[in-house]
């Protein structure tokens, strides 16, 4: 079981109160979406569930773990940006593979490991590129990879599409869809667009001033009144 459960997280920066005290139990290997306006709070709920913004008050706990207080690659959870952050001097294997090399893993290892993830994105091909000789679907593709080596059993993600054109956007919806489905790990994905919600999660949490509005399986979310 490793059920991801938010317990009254509550998150403040000085007077303001980004996220009021939110509980949520989100199944395993479940994809959710994150949906809400600009400023709701739901990048600082995902930043405290990856561990990149302490928590103010709450808990988050993965299969029945308080994880709230590990650092961030200690949590069984990864993030993937929305501006991919990507290393711009190193390869995209060697991008990819960043995470063993902090942990110490040797270089045959990190490159059997980088190149089993570039597969699972389909960029073998690319492993050598730097980011910038990328095209933008192909910087998020290594960005996807680069978090999934870390074998999360939580991924999490930022607005992860948002950068890309339209054509690019629905096709990128389909590759995490069968992604997420492939590895049956838990998505929580982040967005402010409704279509973006309806074609990718199994449920959506709708976020509205730094609360839960309503939340629940896609299609009873959208079809209520
Ligand atoms: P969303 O991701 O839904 O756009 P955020 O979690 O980014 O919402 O922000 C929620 C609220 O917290 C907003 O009012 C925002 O201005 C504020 N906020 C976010 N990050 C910080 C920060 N580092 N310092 C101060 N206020 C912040
Ligand atoms: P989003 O794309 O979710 O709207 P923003 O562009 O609002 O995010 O925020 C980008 C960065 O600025 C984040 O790291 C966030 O913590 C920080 N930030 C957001 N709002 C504020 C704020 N009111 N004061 C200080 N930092 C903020």
């Amino acid at each position: 079981n490793l059920d991801l459960e938010l317990v009254s997280l509550t998150k403040r920066y000085g007077n303001t109160v980004a996220v009021d005290a939110i509980s949520y139990h989100f199944g395993t290997g479940t994809y959710a979406c994150l949906l809400g306006p600009s400023g709701c709070g739901k990048s600082s709920t995902l930043r405290m569930i990856a561990g990149h913004e302490s928590v103010s008050e709450g808990s988050v706990l993965l299969g029945h773990r308080d994880i709230s207080h590990r650092p961030p690659a200690k949590r069984g959870t990864a993030m993937m940006f929305q501006n991919y952050a990507l290393f711009p001097h190193l390869s995209v294997a060697d991008n990819v593979a960043f995470s063993l090399k902090m942990q110490g893993k040797d270089a045959a290892h990190r490159k059997t490991r980088a190149m089993e993830m570039l597969e699972l994105v389909d960029m073998v091909a690319l492993a050598d590129r730097l980011p910038a000789q990328l095209s933008g679907g192909q910087q998020q593709r290594a960005a996807l990879a680069r978090a999934l080596i870390t074998q999360p059993d939580v991924l999490l993600l930022d607005e992860p599409l948002s950068a890309l054109d339209p054509f690019l956007r629905i096709r990128m919806r389909a590759e995490l869809k069968k992604l997420q489905r492939e590895l049956g790990i838990t998505f929580i994905h982040v967005t402010h667009g409704q279509d973006e919600a309806l074609a990718l999660a199994d449920e959506i949490v709708v976020m509205n001033n730094a609360r839960i509005e309503q939340a629940g399986q896609t299609r009873q979310v959208f079809d209520a009144p």
